[in-house]
């Protein structure tokens, strides 16, 4: 069961999306328009799955789409467009703001069904997973394992993991952790934070600094993963 929302002002195509998500036992909630869209957002955890009409009222759907791609808390989402503008154009703007697919409307039940099923098998928890030869990395989760034994991170530690091993082989200075990992806007001299941080995840690791096996330092460079062998 996944948690699936859509955002549609037809009646009539909102009743049969909800029948149809339901009835694939998923956890459904709908949204009229942009605005109640991000005042479920304040309240709900992000869904696994975002339906999402174009032409609404108030903020259109590339719009909100836009919005969902900037947003860190939304950006893994998968949006699935669900329109009937079917211009190649607008496939191709869709797609180029990030949307996962995109479904012409009028659709038939086993398209979308398709569709959905084909969007949640790309971010199953599977799918998501991380392995790097010895170090294993479970997003969903927040897990971490190195020659199969458990590691416990901070969310911090973790993300900077995580960033480092799906950048693996290249050098990522402190600036561009701090602002990717961090979040850091402007340029900060905060790079004492980075290096705390990368000492403590060796020192959980089990790594060296002298030594490495997961984290290279490049002197004034910045850090990077090795390539890790299987
Ligand atoms: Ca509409």
């Amino acid at each position: 069961m996944a948690r699936i929302w859509t955002v549609e002002d037809e009646e009539h195509i909102s009743v049969l999306i909800v029948d149809v998500l339901k009835d694939m036992g998923h956890e459904v909630q709908h949204f009229w328009d942009g605005a109640e869209l991000n005042k479920g957002l304040a309240k709900h955890p992000v869904p696994d799955l975002l339906l999402l009409d174009l032409m609404l009222r108030g903020k259109s759907g590339f719009d909100l789409l836009k919005q969902w791609k900037q947003k860190a808390e939304t950006r893994h989402v998968p949006v699935l467009i669900l329109s009937a503008r079917s211009t190649e154009n607008d496939k191709v703007k869709g797609l180029d703001l990030g949307a996962e697919d995109y479904i012409t409307k009028p659709f038939s039940i086993r398209e979308l069904k398709a569709r959905i099923n084909a969007a949640l098998r790309r971010v199953t928890p599977e799918a998501l997973r991380v392995e790097l030869g010895a170090l294993r990395l479970e997003p969903d989760n927040r897990g971490v394992y190195v020659d199969g034994a458990s590691v416990a991170l901070t969310q911090q530690e973790f993300e900077l993991l995580l960033y480092l091993a799906k950048n693996t082989g290249h050098i990522l200075s402190r600036g561009q952790l701090l602002k990717d990992v961090w979040g850091y806007e402007s340029e900060t001299d905060a790079s004492r934070t980075v290096d705390y941080h990368i000492k403590s995840l060796r020192r959980k690791l089990g790594d060296e600094a002298q030594n490495p096996r997961f984290i290279e330092t490049v002197h004034g460079s910045g850090y990077r993963l090795k390539e890790q062998t299987a």
